[in-house]
């Protein structure tokens, strides 16, 4: 999607990822003099200088890279490698914000061992939210401990990772922010979206965000925008939110590239989370981050299994509802629980946007909604 967008600014990109057919290069045709293939793991501290020595400006659209030898690539990352390293570290993570006067819910470090867990417990209350301080993603990394006896289960899961636990949070509703921050730190937030997660993997966004509360989302940009001020370095950033019945707002995590949560505004937006990627990374003016349609709603396309027929009958319910927008990954494999594609709906009204995403939902085998 990134490659997509710079296609249209002739922006000469060059990607580093293993194998010859990951999605980025399907977009991006070898033949074509704006692109340049590279092969390698974005984790190879050697291949991350040969790309260095390729390119002006060097970015990712994945936090679980090697940030020390993003430091000392040679050319301008975006965003900084200190600013990927801190993010990586959920824990670190946390302390940064915190420390930094930004809402987040308590949360302490943890050993790898049932008594520290068992303390943890007691300072923090059950249930306990136990999590992976690296390399997590869809839940992949949490382990929610309701009563102690599972905390050997929560161990023989997570044990050999560095961990850290965190309070938990009843929230009655999950948000997230975009935001776009430009080399010279000016931050601009997208519009509030609601998230809809379905065993911790985002299944549907929502946006604007609705509330009967008319302050909620300025509240919420102002709560981002802040956050990702307190960041080095250029790019989009995503904001993942807890909103609480009293209408308060804990941040969840930050994601520091484009986001799940602003795939909507490829479609419903003056200029999509991935232009404003490159517009911030490369000094152009930022676009305006307004939405342009009423109303939106993404749906992940979520393997079901390691078959792809459940993908395809979806698609094809989608290609006939109005308003819907198809994007398939590319991925070669399909997996349960892996995110193969999206599709964007957008609407005149909330109305109508209701009844076509019901479309679609009707058209899974098990709707998350
Ligand atoms: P991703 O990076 O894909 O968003 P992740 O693996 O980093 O996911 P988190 O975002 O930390 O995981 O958590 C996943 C989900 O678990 C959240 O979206 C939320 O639904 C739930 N969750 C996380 N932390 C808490 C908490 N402290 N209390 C209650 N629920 C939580
Ligand atoms: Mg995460
Ligand atoms: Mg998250």
């Amino acid at each position: 999607m990134l490659g997509a967008a710079a296609s249209l600014l002739n922006i000469k990109v060059v990607i580093l990822d293993a194998g010859e057919h990951a999605p980025a290069k399907q977009v991006l045709s070898p033949l074509s003099t704006k692109y340049a293939h590279f092969d390698g793991l974005f984790s190879d501290p050697a291949k991350i200088k040969e790309l260095a020595q390729k390119v002006d400006v060097l970015t990712v659209e994945i936090e679980h890279v090697d940030a020390d030898a993003l430091a000392e690539a040679g050319c301008e990352v975006h965003p900084r490698p200190s600013t990927i390293k801190l993010i990586q570290d959920k824990f670190a993570q946390k302390q940064h914000l915190k420390t930094r006067g930004c809402p987040v819910s308590d949360f302490i470090t943890v050993e790898s061992t049932v008594e520290s867990i068992h303390n943890a417990a007691t300072t923090l209350g059950l249930p306990l939210m136990l999590k992976s301080r690296t390399l997590a993603y869809d839940g992949r990394g949490n382990f929610v401990v309701r009563d102690v006896s599972q905390v050997p289960e929560a161990l023989a899961m997570l044990g050999n990772r560095p961990l850290y636990a965190e309070k938990w949070v009843p929230f009655t509703h999950e948000i997230a922010v975009m935001v776009v921050r430009s080399t010279s730190g000016q931050v601009k937030a997208y519009p509030v979206v609601e998230t809809v997660h379905k065993e911790n993997i985002c299944h549907l966004v929502f946006a604007p965000l609705r509330s009967r509360d008319a302050t909620l989302s300025r509240r919420a940009q102002i709560v981002a925008e802040a956050a990702v001020k307190t960041f080095e370095g250029a790019g989009v950033f995503g904001v993942e939110m807890f909103l609480m019945d009293d209408g308060g707002l804990y941040i969840n995590e930050i994601a520091p590239r484009p986001h799940n949560s602003g795939h909507y505004t490829i479609e419903a937006c003056e200029t999509s989370q991935y232009e404003n990627h490159l517009r911030a990374i490369l000094s152009l003016p930022l676009g305006s981050t307004a939405l342009k349609v009423p109303s939106c709603a993404m749906l992940n396309i979520i393997g079901l299994s390691s078959s792809m027929a459940e993908i395809k009958a979806l698609t094809d319910v989608a290609l006939t509802v109005s308003g819907a927008s198809v994007h398939l990954y590319g991925k070669a494999e399909c997996r349960k629980g892996r995110k193969m594609g999206h599709i964007t709906i957008v609407a005149e009204s909330d109305a109508q946007l209701r009844s076509r995403l019901r479309i679609l939902l009707d058209a899974l085998p098990s709707s998350p909604v």
